[in-house]
């Protein structure tokens, strides 16, 4: 069996990491569940929350470039 490689896009990844975090520790400081800020991507809108007792971050853009996290 021969499963094709998947292509990932590191960069790619490093920026929706990058942003993530920014957020999630703006996001900590300001003591908020709930947020939203400008994809960096596209100029959409991200909206992410914290969810759980740790705090998990769910992030997605709206704007149609794919951006999204889940910690
Ligand atoms: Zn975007």
């Amino acid at each position: 069996m021969t499963r094709p490689v998947q292509k990932i896009d590191t960069k790619g990844i490093a920026e929706v990491l990058a942003t993530g975090m920014k957020l999630k520790s703006v996001m900590n400081k300001k003591g908020l569940k709930r947020a939203r800020c400008v994809c960096p991507r596209c100029g959409g809108t991200i909206r992410a929350t914290l969810a759980g007792a740790r705090n998990h971050l769910h992030m997605a853009c709206d704007g149609g470039c794919g951006m999204q996290m889940m910690e």
